[in-house]
């Protein structure tokens, strides 16, 4: 990615966040804006596109916080991030019988790959969604809000304790000229960590990641839920107490590889910092449930149950179905990694989130 290059000659080193939105979102070389990497054949495989009990089940959580809104006759159905539209396109057929629901569904994508935005259009078509480069740009109202894996994209600062003090890690061009490496920024007092208790000092050479995107967007949903009404459900790779530690990494083909070899290539993505996302949901009126991991969230709203009446219908792929529950639950699969958050305008109560 020639641009990076010249951005960093003409304004020098860049931090990690705007490394990542130029690798991920750059209108023309950008990872997203260029391809489709979900799948087999991409780069890395999401839960929706290991089974349509995912999408189901979401749908099915979705109807649920619409019957306890009163069952408003039109919602915004807004999804952030749909990849391929699988996701949605399982919930909107899971809820075909839920009287009034799809109709009442007013469908709105948040997207900015244009490449996944055409995939979205296929498989969505039946429910004439309409796109938009960023959730402000989605009209108010009452509204249910769903992203998967769309906060691990989001770009992250990255702060190093060294030598007893905090410098943002920022990205250079190598010394011979090509290539691209780390390099420390000068002494920053805009503390990063403000949920770690700063009378413990760090680790030495701990880095402490930050996502003020994140956080802006999730204080912006829950403003909107709180003030509109209705509920959003997050679901990500992430973690759920403060911590330290470099997460960003970059994937190709199904594999780890180098964060600076391929910006433009290659997947980039950092653990969700849940914490983070809590405290800014605390900053508006709107309710924050959990973070869950996924396995408790998914087997509160009805895997085994949904996982039965699938085998039933279709005994052959009983192992299939099988294997698809241990991916999505199994603690040394995605079961514990990814975490489950939901928010609520005041009076719901969102399922799956029970102790
Ligand atoms: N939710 C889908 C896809 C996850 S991949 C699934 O679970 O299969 C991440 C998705 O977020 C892709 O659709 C990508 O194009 C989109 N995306 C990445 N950064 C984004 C941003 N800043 N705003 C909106 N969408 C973004």
């Amino acid at each position: 990615m020639q641009y990076l290059h010249r951005v960093i000659a003409a304004h020098g080193p860049i931090s990690v966040a705007r490394y990542m939105a130029e690798a991920l979102g750059h209108p023309t070389d950008g990872y997203y804006t260029t391809r489709d990497p979900l799948g087999a054949k991409g780069d890395f495989v999401t839960a929706p596109e290991i089974s349509q009990m995912f999408g189901e089940l979401i749908g099915a959580w979705c109807a649920d916080v619409w019957h306890q809104m009163d069952r408003p006759p039109v919602f915004r159905l807004v999804e952030l991030g749909p990849g391929r539209g699988t996701l949605m396109s399982d919930a909107l057929r899971a809820t075909r019988k839920v009287e009034g629901f799809v109709d009442a569904a007013d469908l709105h994508l948040v997207e900015i790959s244009p490449v996944l935005r055409q995939q979205q259009a296929e498989t969505l078509a039946a429910y004439r969604p309409t796109w938009h480069d960023a959730f402000d740009q989605v009209p108010d109202g009452p509204l249910i809000v769903v992203a998967n894996e769309l906060f691990d994209a989001l770009p992250v600062h990255q702060f190093a304790f060294a030598g007893g003090q905090w410098r943002e890690r920022l990205i250079d061009v190598g010394a011979n000229g090509t290539g691209l490496r780390f390099v420390l920024g000068p002494v920053t007092e805009d503390w990063p960590a403000p949920q770690v208790d700063t009378a413990q000092a760090p680790p030495p050479a701990a880095i402490r990641e930050r996502c003020p995107s994140g956080s802006a967007l999730i204080g912006e949903i829950g403003h909107r839920v709180a003030v509109h009404g209705g509920a959003a459900l997050v679901v990500d790779y992430g973690y759920d107490q403060p911590g330290f530690g470099d997460t960003v990494q970059a994937v190709h083909n199904h594999e780890p590889v180098d964060v600076l070899a391929a910006p433009g290539e290659d997947d980039l993505c950092a653990h969700v910092d849940f914490v983070a996302l809590r405290e800014a949901v605390c900053g508006t009126n709107a309710t924050a449930w959990g973070p869950v991991t996924q396995a408790h969230f998914l087997a509160a709203i009805g895997l085994e149950a949904r996982a039965a009446t699938l085998k039933k219908a279709a005994p052959d792929a009983g192992g299939e179905i099988d294997a698809a529950v241990t991916r999505l639950t199994a603690s040394d699969q995605m079961g514990s990694l990814f975490k489950v958050l939901a928010l609520t305008s005041a009076g719901l109560t969102p399922a799956g989130f029970a102790a």
